[in-house]
């Protein structure tokens, strides 16, 4: 018989996929899923969460081993009240003041902590990934969507949930209408989807962001202006957040990350001749790709026990 090790679950609940995982107290993985988030979700998340949980604890002692829950993380986005354990609004999730930890705590029996994605993705980053040793940062995951999250003098800044919604930086307020009621965000320019539409909108194809990269590398003059204009926009939020809070390390995340040098080439550029008198800062693909808000669930869930 295996030992039977302590775990907290860790939860992941975003737009599409629910990540999750059980995590030992040195960020070990027992077992992990990933499955499509129910479209009901707020009807009664503590359920789901629940039900992914014992999934998880079924699967660890199918593979010899076997876990004892002691303790629950959930992270979701948007904006997060940490205190009451409390969804309070997600454009994507359709929730608004959604109680999350008082429900699957009751459900599972153990401490529940709940947190924001990108600021869990960031204090994993911290402990496991590219941010190890840094004491000032701004994580940049580029998806879908634009979001961030600030490590300044050793500590995730939280502002009652309301920190780092660079997303809705404006950038040009000529540009496209974005969902927030402003024109012209961050992340109406520089987002994945935002590059999609763009691209689409010149030349009527329908490509991945990923392959407008690979287009401009390859010389399309199309796909060089959207990327040339997404990578401006990045770059001027970018030289924003460093002059106003001094951070000295750059964690571009999310999908368009993976475009690596594509990317952060041209972007370290751009970001160098926008600097006059402020310290440049570093800039890296953040380590921990899509399991960044999961193992910061774990982060949270352990940090409270
Ligand atoms: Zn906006």
């Amino acid at each position: 018989m295996a030992e039977v090790s302590d775990v907290v679950a860790a939860v992941d609940v975003g737009g599409t996929r629910i990540k999750a995982a059980l995590v030992t107290p040195l960020y070990d993985t027992l077992a992990s899923v990933t499955t499509p988030t129910p479209k009901d979700i707020t009807a009664d998340i503590g359920a789901v969460v629940h039900a992914t949980v014992t999934d998880l604890l079924a699967r660890a002692a199918q593979h010899d081993r076997p876990a004892r829950l002691v303790g629950c993380g959930v992270v979701v986005p948007g904006l997060v009240d940490e205190t009451r354990g409390v969804g309070a609004y997600s454009v994507n999730l359709g929730w608004r003041d959604l109680p999350i930890r008082d429900p699957v705590a009751s459900l599972l029996g153990v401490p529940t902590v709940v947190g924001h994605d990108v600021r869990a993705g960031l204090l994993a980053e911290t402990r496991l990934g590219a941010a190890r040793g840094a004491r000032h940062a701004l994580f940049l995951p580029v998806g879908t969507g634009i979001a961030s999250a600030l490590l300044l003098d050793g500590a995730v800044v939280t502002a009652d949930g309301r920190a780092g919604e660079l997303g809705h930086l404006v950038i040009d307020p000529a540009g496209p209408a974005c969902g927030c009621g402003a024109t012209g965000c961050l992340e109406v320019i520089a987002s994945a989807a935002a590059i999609e539409r763009e691209y689409a909108a010149r030349t009527g194809r329908i490509v991945a962001a990923e392959e407008v990269a690979e287009r401009a590398s390859a010389g399309d003059p199309d796909a060089t202006a959207v990327w040339a204009r997404a990578v401006a926009a990045l770059a001027q939020a970018i030289v924003a957040t460093v002059t106003i809070t001094g951070v000295d390390l750059v964690l571009i995340g999310g999908g368009l990350a993976e475009s690596g040098a594509a990317l952060l080439d041209p972007l370290r550029a751009d970001v160098a001749s926008r600097l006059t008198f402020q310290r440049p800062p570093r800039l890296a693909q953040a380590a921990l790709g899509n399991l960044a808000g999961c193992l910061g669930a774990a982060c949270l869930a352990w940090d409270a026990l």
